[in-house]
């Protein structure tokens, strides 16, 4: 699966509806401290429906609604999209997740009303989602660096999407 493009409105320093487009190969998101960039990697796992505030930075799942500056008041909904298509395939998805002050979270994939158990299955065996160890966060570098050797071919396999493979593989010896 390949994501072309991150939209976000709303969400966390995102006041205003921000486009960011993914090209083939590494992206790099660079900028001063304080910027936005881990924002940008949690509103990519939250749209892929990501459920620990914890994970998010925050004591409850509507803090990642804009909370406002001194001169801009706080937004009552935050919103993800993200434009996807599947390798070697022309037709495009977009997945949104939406979650409003008081009225929890809703998704929608191409534009139809969907669960969050929807959104999961699109993303489950692409090795991508929520929390896909393909998604680094910051601190996760350290823990790669200082695994055992063991722990880290486990937490690579896990990124390159083969780690079902051997669960398969292990499940049919036994039978
Ligand atoms: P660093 O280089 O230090 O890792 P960063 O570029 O990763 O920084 P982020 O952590 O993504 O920066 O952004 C932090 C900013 O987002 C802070 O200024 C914080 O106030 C702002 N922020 C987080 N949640 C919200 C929110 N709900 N509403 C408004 N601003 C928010
Ligand atoms: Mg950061």
């Amino acid at each position: 699966m390949q994501i072309k493009r991150l939209r976000l409105t709303g969400f966390k320093s995102f006041v205003d509806p921000a486009d960011l487009r993914i090209e083939p190969g590494l992206t790099g998101i660079v900028g001063p401290n304080g910027c936005g960039k881990s924002n940008l990697l949690e509103a990519l796992r939250w749209a892929m429906g990501e459920n620990s505030a914890k994970s998010m930075r925050g004591a409850g799942m509507e803090d990642v609604i804009f909370a406002g500056t001194a001169t801009r008041p706080a937004r009552d909904f935050a919103e993800v999209s993200i434009l996807a298509e599947q390798v070697g395939e022309d037709d495009e998805l977009e997945v949104v997740r939406r979650i409003e002050r008081g009225a929890g979270s809703a998704y929608r994939i191409n534009g139809r009303d969907v669960r969050a158990k929807d959104v999961a299955l699109v993303f489950a065996d692409s090795a991508t989602g929520a929390h896909s160890p393909a998604l680094v966060s910051q601190g996760r570098i350290g823990a790669i660096i200082s695994a055992k050797p063991g722990e880290r071919r486990a937490m690579l396999e896990e990124a390159a999407g083969i780690a079902g493979l051997h669960v398969r593989r292990r499940d049919a010896e036994q039978k």
